[in-house]
């Protein structure tokens, strides 16, 4: 028999809406073909792919789960709270979310002003051509351009050299509040997760703030499977989720098909003690 446990279920990716490289479309498809059956859309701080990932699932007979992923400020430190099973239309989190996204332009820009300094000319623009959605620009498109400039050999090298505190291009930016964006979710029907806890520079006791604290407001799961988690980070997390009382969600983080850590639907499955996520919304 099979547990609810071993769905193949991808909870988190990119599309072109915000820093991934296919379509809603391409990414439903590429889902499906590697054995998905339980697949959301959780683009960066936006939800305009939703009808075309929904509908794209839909029609290939795939089940669908409306998603987000929520840029967080949190400690000073940036941390990102994913939505499932949200309303879409609901006017709190849509009204967030374009809150969210505004400051990225000027963020954008400042992030240039910088990298011209460090002897890169043309980074605003050259970022702006890789952004599929021009209210979305990220650090990613700053990395896809300055391989393209041939700075570095590729993305990962980049967030090692550049974008990231104490190198250039690196500009600090207030996202949205915890408390504010595990409300957005809740009041629009869906659950929030913490998404890839390992990535966290957090120490031990500010994550357990952090889990105590997101719990206190209604937060009701974290990652244990993962793209950017190693196999140990899975026994971490699921022991994590198990202490504090978290449900467990499944998801690759996929953005591109060089890039990412790991392909959509072919981490290992969620462990058979914990509850996962979609438990939720049977
Ligand atoms: P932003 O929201 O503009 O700060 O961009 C954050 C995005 O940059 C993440 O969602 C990832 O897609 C990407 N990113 C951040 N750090 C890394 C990393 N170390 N390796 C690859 N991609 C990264
Ligand atoms: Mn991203
Ligand atoms: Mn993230
Ligand atoms: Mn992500």
């Amino acid at each position: 028999m099979t547990s609810i446990s071993s769905i193949n279920a991808d909870l988190h990716c990119h599309s072109v809406v915000s820093d991934g490289t296919l379509t809603p479309e391409e990414l439903a498809q590429r889902a499906h073909a590697n054995g998905v059956r339980l697949w959301a859309l959780t683009d960066h701080d936006e939800l305009g792919g939703q009808d075309r990932a929904r509908a794209a699932a839909k029609a290939i007979g795939m089940e669908y789960l409306t998603g987000v992923e929520i840029s967080v400020t949190w400690m000073g430190q940036t941390i990102h709270i994913v939505g499932l099973g949200i309303d879409a239309a609901h006017m709190g989190i849509v009204e967030g979310l374009r809150l969210t996204r505004d400051g990225r332009g000027n963020r954008a820009k400042l992030m240039a002003e910088q990298l011209l300094k460090a002897g890169i000319p043309g980074a605003y623009e050259g970022a702006l051509h890789f952004a599929g959605n021009h209210d979305l620009i990220s650090r990613t498109h700053f990395a896809r351009f300055l391989v393209e400039q041939g700075v570095c050999k590729d993305t990962e090298h980049v967030f090692k050299n550049y974008l990231v505190e104490d190198k250039p291009g690196y500009v600090p930016h207030l996202w949205a509040t915890l408390d504010n964006a595990v409300a957005w979710i809740k009041d629009a029907g869906g659950v929030a997760v913490i998404a890839h806890p390992g990535r966290y520079k957090l120490n031990a006791m500010q994550m357990d703030e952090l889990y105590k604290h997101f719990k206190d407001i209604g937060g009701l799961g974290i990652e244990v499977i993962t793209g950017s988690h190693s196999p140990n980070q899975y026994q971490t997390y699921g022991k994590i989720a198990q202490q504090y009382g978290f449900m467990a969600s499944r998801g690759s983080d996929f953005h591109d098909p060089q890039e990412s850590y790991i392909d959509l639907g072919t981490l290992p499955l969620l462990p058979d003690h914990l509850t996962p996520v979609w438990s939720a919304f049977q």
